[in-house]
């Protein structure tokens, strides 16, 4: 068994062990925002299917308008309209207008349009004081082009990209499975949120906030409850837990006599590393359970997040095929001491705002309490410090930064 990686070493670790998922769903539109597209989409229909207008006003031909001003009016024989989805029925000719609204397909025999604004009514007929001009006239496939691939397998369905796919004529896109995540609280200690809380209890939060992280990073959380210190009853929460994709447990995986995850991994699972460099979030262990892949880990609250953060976002990501980076890494200049944490790597938290004038265009400040069980620095913190082996970062430093939440103006 491998032990006491280095963070690089650990998630190139995680990573050789992670498969990416071959199923595909087909999402709703309604139902695709924050999913993973499993394959390149193309546009099933031009837009616009044929040239239109960008404004409301009159087509006309431009040359029949050439050199219209204030002074110099050009007046036009009005023969009808073409309201937007009702193209006008027949073609225009020398000296004509017909009315045109935003959106409405240019008449057969117009080449321009002038905006309403330019323009006065009399009667059968339309006075021009511009020119009508090709220039708000939208051209066929302007927008998008029939056959043509304009979202990509990877891609995030952001809100604008969920719109562009809906543009695009589907309506249903094809995704990648989310990765079922079973997330299993350890220890005799924990009780759920809302039962009173015995002498010694503590409340679990490990299972919701890192449910939380697994939804951001696309994956399915499924909550396993908890289970008592005992390697028997371990085993039977695991066994039954049905099919997953990723097991993450929390606690138990440290040195002490009850810390049944990593025994129970010793004798029945196949380890593939325990321990890593860095602070918080020394002791997890990674190994597969009955062909499931198993993320120890730890028990304390920061821990907890900031160990799914590093390692089993980046699974997630791979799992899903998705692309862009984990996790960003920023320059900031630090606003206060940052602690080291001797030869492992300490990821302090952080309040990252943004500063035009600091090297790095931020600046880091430390946040509230450093303990690895004090989870207000994750809940009012946005970003990891990272302080690497064998240093501090003193204030006025600049120091490499991972944001986590979103980042402060
Ligand atoms: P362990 O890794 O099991 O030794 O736990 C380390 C610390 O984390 C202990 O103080 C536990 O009480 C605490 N802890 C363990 N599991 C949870 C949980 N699900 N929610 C909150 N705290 C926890
Ligand atoms: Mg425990």
């Amino acid at each position: 068994m491998r032990t006491s990686l280095t963070v690089e070493e650990a998630l190139a670790a995680v990573l050789e062990h992670t498969r990416p998922l071959t199923d595909v769903e087909d999402a709703p539109l309604e139902a695709a925002p924050g999913r993973v597209l499993a394959r390149d989409l193309e546009a099933l229909a031009d837009h616009p299917d044929v040239d239109n207008t960008a404004v409301d006003g009159y087509a006309a031909r431009a040359a029949d308008t050439a050199g219209a001003s204030p002074k110099n009016p050009v007046r036009l024989r009005w023969i009808g309209e073409s309201p937007a989805g009702r193209p006008f029925p027949g073609r225009l000719g020398p000296g004509e207008a017909v009315s045109v609204y935003t959106g409405a397909p240019l008449p057969e025999g117009a080449d321009a349009v002038v905006a309403v604004e330019d323009t006065e009514r009399d009667g059968d007929f339309v006075v021009l004081y511009k020119p009508a001009t090709p220039k708000d006239i939208r051209p066929k496939a302007q927008d998008l082009q029939q056959g043509r691939v304009y979202l990509k397998r990877g891609d995030v369905l952001t809100p604008g990209r969920v719109g562009l796919a809906a543009g695009m004529g589907h309506a249903t896109l094809p995704v990648v499975r989310r990765p079922r995540v079973g997330i299993l609280s350890t220890g005799d200690e924990v009780v759920e949120p809302g039962t009173p809380l015995p002498p010694g209890g503590v409340y679990n939060s490990n299972a919701y906030s890192v449910a939380a992280l697994v939804r951001e990073a696309g994956g399915e959380p499924v909550l396993l409850g908890k289970t008592g210190d005992t390697i028997t009853e371990l085993k039977a929460r695991l066994e039954g837990a049905g099919r997953l994709d990723l097991i993450l447990t929390s606690g138990g995986v440290s040195m002490g006599d009850y810390d049944i995850v990593r025994h129970l991994l010793e004798r029945e699972g196949t380890i593939h590393f325990w321990k890593i460099l860095q602070r918080p979030g020394g002791p997890p262990i990674f190994a597969e359970f009955a062909g499931t892949p198993l993320f120890g880990l730890p028990g304390n609250p920061v821990s907890a997040m900031v160990v799914f953060f590093l390692y089993g976002r980046p699974m997630l990501f791979k799992m899903l095929g998705r692309s862009g980076e984990p996790y960003r890494r920023v320059r900031a200049v630090a606003d206060d001491f940052f602690k080291g944490a001797g030869k492992k790597t300490a990821f302090r938290r952080a309040l990252l705002r943004y500063d035009p004038d600091a090297p790095g265009g931020h600046r880091a400040a430390s946040v509230d309490s450093q303990s690895s069980g004090v989870l207000r620095s994750m809940a009012f913190g946005n970003a990891l410090v990272v302080v690497p082996p064998h240093t501090h970062v003193e204030a006025g430093e600049v120091v490499e930064v991972i944001p986590f939440g979103d980042v402060q103006t």
